[in-house]
């Protein structure tokens, strides 16, 4: 398995975020992760990419007990999360923010046209066309977004966390994201894709886990599900 989740918790104070949920998802997979407002998605995926720590339970990752205390540690076990409070660096270019962090790692210090080299290598692999030499700060989210994504995959990221990605994006950057998804997953990438629309996790994803209140609920194929069944374990009720 590429990523277990092991009887995990979490509480921040009197809420209970997280209640024993367990699941695995195997390499190349793109698993949706539904469930309605306070279910607990954004919990678990920032618990997965260490920027939350969990009270009790495990993460494993390719079969190894993993225990995360910041996202630097998560990208060195080839962790990435693509959130909503984007954690890029405006002032910088977006060449210079995908690449950074790579010259300490490759231990040579990468000039100006290597940068560029590497920058268009990667922007071809996920199918986004950026321009190198924009302030990142000027962009649109949505460019934002995709300048955070070519930073995991520059890191080789094996395992991405997308919380929410296309919240602030237009159907057609929506699409864009959606594609480029399923490239990076077609690598060999595990994605874990949080979501509140249904349509889209049902076009994306291999497989949907629903959470409820804390608690994992099910887990579905996309292909044997609908809007209709997941709302009905999203909510507990028949519709
Ligand atoms: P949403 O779609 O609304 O983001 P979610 O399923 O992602 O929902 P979480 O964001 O994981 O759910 O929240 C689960 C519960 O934990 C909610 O009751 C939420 O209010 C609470 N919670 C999340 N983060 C914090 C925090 N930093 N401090 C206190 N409570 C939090």
């Amino acid at each position: 398995m590429a990523l277990t989740v092991n009887e995990v918790e979490k509480r921040y104070g009197a809420i209970h975020a997280l209640k024993g949920v367990s699941l695995t998802v195997e390499p190349g997979e793109i698993r949706g992760l539904c469930g309605e407002n306070g279910a607990g998605k954004s919990t678990l995926g920032k618990i997965i990419a260490g920027v939350v720590a969990p009270d009790a339970g495990e993460i494993m990752v390719d079969g190894k007990p993993i225990r995360l205390r910041s996202t630097a540690e998560a990208l060195a076990h080839g962790i990435s999360i693509v959130a909503q409070e984007l954690a890029v660096v405006p002032y910088l270019t977006v060449a210079e923010n995908v690449m950074l962090g790579q010259e300490p790692r490759r231990g040579i210090a990468v000039n100006r046209k290597q940068l560029r080299k590497r920058f268009l290598e990667l922007s071809e692999q996920v199918g986004f066309s950026l321009d190198p030499n924009a302030r990142l700060g000027a962009l649109r989210k949505s460019e934002q977004q995709k300048a955070e994504i070519l930073r995991a995959v520059a890191r080789d990221a094996r395992l991405i966390v997308m919380d929410e990605p296309t919240a602030a994006l237009s159907s057609d950057e929506a699409r864009q994201l959606v594609a480029a998804t399923r490239r990076l997953a077609a690598e060999g990438r595990t994605i874990v894709f949080v979501s509140h629309h249904l349509d889209e996790v049902l076009a994306v994803c291999d497989n949907i886990t629903v959470l409820r209140d804390g608690r994992y609920v099910r887990t579905g194929s996309a292909g044997n599900e609908t809007p209709d069944s997941l709302v009905t374990s999203m909510t507990g009720q028949s519709l």
